[in-house]
């Protein structure tokens, strides 16, 4: 008996963060309302769990790390009494969520800023209440466009491979399949940014940063973002899955990772990429006057069609 509590006590000393009581672990709601675009790996079928949510209670059930509950009901699930229940929210959404704005209040001002607490958002969280300022500022960013489609193959470059979140990518620049945003709402000073597309490396250039994953700290609370995971099949991806349980332990205190918005890589970057995007003849001039083409095409398109429409209703 002597030797079974002495050997307890010896791991609990050499290994404290792994000797976690079952109703100690960070307990996760996982979100995936879609009220805008639908992606795949958050679509259920009858009845059934989406690709995204079984990716997560797979983790969850593997690593013994943490609890998970999956939820596309944000009105019975994501209130003040609710969250009670969790450690963190995970958002994998889109569109504007039926959330009272008191129950965001609540959790942005009261629940998140507490140690322990955090959020994960992975690909269109960003692609959430895009008009809503207490939202897009929390999360560090607001979905614009994505030049980069799922087909297309990119270069991530991690600047922080130290992070825990970062670490399981291992290479401080990777190829990758996936969607890739560009955003508004983009703020340097409030975020440490961790990964990028890597403008040298990716094909389809744009002269300006383009931040991929990143972190902040909110109160004492945590939260990390991963643009990745538009493809099903990012959600089979062993990188992609390890970040994201690193991501919870770091946010439950066990992992160290900063947190200290490093605005100076944003602005290096953006040089970067204007020099790299000049190079193949791609500037922000160019890039307006094509969107301009674009949409006075549009226009004279639909005035086209108003006309025929119009020459339609004439009666003969
Ligand atoms: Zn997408």
């Amino acid at each position: 008996m002597k030797s079974i509590l002495f050997s307890l006590t010896l791991t609990a000393i050499l290994f404290p963060v792994w000797v976690h009581a079952e109703d100690e672990l960070p307990r996760i709601l996982f979100v995936t309302q879609s009220e805008g675009f639908v992606h795949n790996p958050v679509k259920r079928g009858s009845g059934e769990r989406s690709s995204a949510e079984l990716a997560i209670m797979q983790l969850a059930k593997d690593s013994g790390a943490f609890s998970v509950v999956c939820t596309q009901n944000a009105v019975a699930d994501f209130t003040r009494e609710n969250l009670q229940n969790f450690d963190i929210v995970a958002f994998y959404t889109s569109g504007d969520l039926p959330i009272t704005e008191a129950d965001f209040d609540y959790f942005l001002r009261e629940w998140l800023p507490q140690k322990g607490k955090g959020v994960l958002g992975f690909h269109s969280a960003t692609d959430t209440f895009r008009e809503f300022e207490p939202y897009w500022d929390l999360m560090g960013g607001t979905f614009e466009s994505h030049p980069w489609t799922q087909e297309a193959n990119v270069t991530m470059q991690v600047h922080d491979p130290e992070h825990p979140t970062m670490k399981p990518f291992e290479k401080s620049q990777f190829a990758f399949q996936d969607e890739i945003y560009q955003y508004r709402h983009w703020e340097p000073e409030k975020v440490r940014v961790l990964m990028s597309l890597d403008m040298e490396h990716t094909e389809l250039k744009r002269p300006y940063h383009v931040p991929v994953a990143w972190c902040k700290q909110v109160g004492q609370g945590r939260l990390f973002y991963n643009n990745m995971g538009h493809r099903s099949e990012t959600w089979q991806d062993p990188r992609f899955l390890q970040s994201i349980l690193n991501a919870v332990r770091w946010i439950d205190g066990q992992l160290e990772g900063e947190a200290e918005p490093n605005p100076e890589v944003s602005q290096a970057q953006h040089q970067a990429s204007e020099k790299f995007a000049s190079a193949a003849g791609i500037t922000l001039e160019k890039l307006e006057a094509e969107k301009k083409a674009r949409e006075a095409t549009d226009a004279a398109r639909r005035a086209a069609r108003e006309k025929r429409a119009a020459q339609q209703r004439v009666p003969n």
